[in-house]
């Protein structure tokens, strides 16, 4: 049912290696989604670090499009570069969105 091909680390036969990231997914498109997450940058002029968004574009495994939605905390890893913009790919969700979690699916 699943065909994740080169599309997937872990069903698939892509391979990861470098950074890795943790971030909230922003946008999400059939085969891609954009994460953001906070850095630190140093600031010469006040000795400070500030704080700066980072916006990437990663790849998003067949078999995980059905479960992660915009807001959900995930973790994306590095790999070949797969388009112009693409050189990252979803390897796990962390954290459900809680304001998309159903209130009442207990009872
Ligand atoms: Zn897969």
């Amino acid at each position: 049912m699943m065909s994740c091909g080169s599309q997937c680390p872990i069903h698939g036969n892509l391979s990861v290696r470098g950074r890795s990231f943790e971030g909230v997914v922003i946008k999400k498109f059939p085969k891609r989604l954009t994460l953001a997450f906070e850095r630190t940058v140093y600031v010469r002029k006040y000795e400070r670090y500030a704080k700066a968004m980072t916006k990437l574009h990663a790849r998003l495994p067949p078999c995980m499009e059905q479960d992660i939605h915009i807001g959900d905390v995930i973790r994306v890893t590095e790999c070949r570069p797969l388009s112009k913009i693409i050189h990252f790919v979803v390897v796990a969700k962390i954290k459900q969105n809680d304001a998309r979690q159903k209130p009442r699916e207990d009872q």
